[in-house]
């Protein structure tokens, strides 16, 4: 390991200058500063709670150290360090968990926030380190007019995202992220280093249940296709909805998006007695496209058109928020069509109304992400055309409650309509089952693998594969 040019004291003041606040600029801000590829954090360090915050505001979790590691020699150190002190250990790179399962009281936090080299293997394979965010990796290689089908949010962390699925824009044409992730490496809880072209199991399992569950994926090979040249998008804006006006919508939008090109993506977005609807088409030809949802768009309120804009301005403008915010999200359903919640429309406008700051959204999947065997990745869920998410957003905790008991109140309807199946990259901590909705019928192979990679369940969260 290569000698600090910094003593800790000052490397901890420098940090120390930085603004507590601005959870990823800090992340640079260290990148710059350290020589060394290993720091170890304790609750006594000033910037302990710095890199202990994740994205969701929610959860608080305090481990007992926080090993900032910058290479494979780290990772391996800390879990070493990990298992002589007998210690749990929880693996973060993006930090945007929904349920916070990126870190752990009392145990071990490998922070892989300053892993995020991209190197070019050749003009259409790419290996990127853990923690590149989705910005970072969009501000790479769409200059090369490149594209990897991931998701929206320009600060998650593409490890998180590929190891459990990733879905966005282009994976009804491209698949999921996970599918065109070609070969991982992998530190295990005995800090050994495994290659998946080695080892074709842990290729398998990384293919959607590979989050926090077997060991640290430091490097991931990912397949690029070329950048469209343009991207188009359509809003259609709805206000002061009314129960029925509600359910006449959504029962038209699945109709307008039963036979949507590859290239397109909708999103219905139900924002208390307002509804977005948005259709996204990457296509060069969009001749006739709006036709397939002009029912809709002769109901909006509100119609905005943006065609043609250039591709990254256009993924840019759905980054989202950068900094940690409050928020309670979770799948709510993986649907085939709208047979699966038809029954509970009534219900679910009116609970999602009844409480402000609750949003129910709708995104469509099927197309090449269904062209995969359900078997042939750990991602299961090869079979459905929709994924449902339930949001909810505040901005100080004691309005977290209501929010939270009417959320769950949804869940529980949804589930009452038989929807069982869930999408791993968002979990819910309450859950029945969870991960027999997150993996279905893999399951049981991620079991065995479990046992194989970590038999003592050295990496641990609270919906663990066990
Ligand atoms: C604002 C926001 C927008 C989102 N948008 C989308 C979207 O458009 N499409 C989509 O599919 N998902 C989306 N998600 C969900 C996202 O895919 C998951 O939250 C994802 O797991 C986050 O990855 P991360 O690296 O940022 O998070 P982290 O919290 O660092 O990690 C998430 C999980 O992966 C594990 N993990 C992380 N790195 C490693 C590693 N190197 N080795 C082993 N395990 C690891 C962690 O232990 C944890 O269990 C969004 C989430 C948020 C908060």
């Amino acid at each position: 390991m290569m000698q600090n040019k910094y003593t800790k004291r000052e490397f901890l003041k420098l940090l120390g200058a930085g603004s507590l606040g601005i959870f990823f600029m800090s992340f640079y801000k260290l990148d710059n500063l350290l020589e060394d590829d290993f720091l170890l954090l304790t609750k006594n360090d000033s910037t302990y709670n710095q890199y202990r915050k994740s994205f969701n505001k929610r959860i608080e979790k305090y481990p007992k150290y926080i090993a900032i590691c910058k290479t494979d020699k780290a990772v391996q150190k800390a879990i070493l360090m990990a298992n002589d002190k007998n210690l749990k250990i929880a693996i973060r790179s993006g930090g945007h968990s929904f349920e916070g399962f990126s870190n752990i009281d009392n145990g071990m936090l490998i922070h892989l926030g300053l892993m995020k080299n991209i190197t070019w293997l050749n003009n259409e394979l790419v290996k990127l380190q853990p923690a590149c965010l989705l910005q970072d990796v969009y501000d790479n290689i769409l200059p090369k007019k490149r594209i990897i089908p991931t998701g929206s949010c320009g600060t998650v962390g593409i490890s998180g995202l590929a190891l459990g699925g990733g879905y966005g824009f282009f994976s009804r044409k491209y698949g999921l992220t996970c599918d065109s992730l070609l070969r991982v490496k992998m530190i295990d809880y005995k800090g050994n280093v495994i290659d998946s072209d080695q080892d074709k199991d842990l290729l398998w399992a990384c293919k959607g249940g590979g989050n926090g569950n077997f060991g640290v994926i430091t490097e991931m090979h990912f397949k690029t296709y070329k950048a469209p040249t343009s991207f188009s998008s359509y809003r259609l804006k709805f206000s002061n909805l009314t129960e029925s006006k509600f359910i006449q919508l959504i029962k038209l939008w699945f109709q307008s998006t039963e036979k949507l090109p590859q290239e397109a993506f909708s999103a219905f977005v139900l924002n208390g007695k307002f509804l977005t609807i948005l259709f996204t088409n990457f296509n060069e030809s969009q001749s006739d496209f709006e036709k397939q949802f002009s029912q809709l768009i002769a109901l909006a309120t509100n119609y905005k058109k943006m065609p043609n804009r250039s591709l990254a301005t256009a993924l840019k403008s759905y980054y989202g928020v950068k900094e940690p915010i409050y928020f309670k999200n979770a799948s709510a359903g993986l649907y085939q069509s709208i047979s699966d919640i038809e029954k509970g429309l009534s219900e679910i406008y009116r609970k999602v109304t009844s409480v402000k700051g609750i949003i129910y959204q709708v995104n469509t999947l099927g197309g090449k992400i269904n062209e995969i065997k359900s078997s042939a990745t750990a991602y299961p869920h090869r079979d459905v055309n929709y994924l449902s998410e339930l949001q909810s957003y505040w901005d100080k905790p004691e309005q977290e409650k209501a929010l939270v008991t009417t959320f769950e109140e949804i869940q529980r309807l949804l589930r009452d309509l038989g929807n069982t199946k869930q999408y791993r990259n968002y979990p819910d901590i309450n859950f029945p089952n969870a991960n027999n909705s997150y993996y279905g019928n893999n399951l049981k192979r991620l079991q065995e693998l479990k046992l194989k990679y970590d038999p003592k369940n050295t990496f641990d969260y609270p919906q663990v594969i066990k």
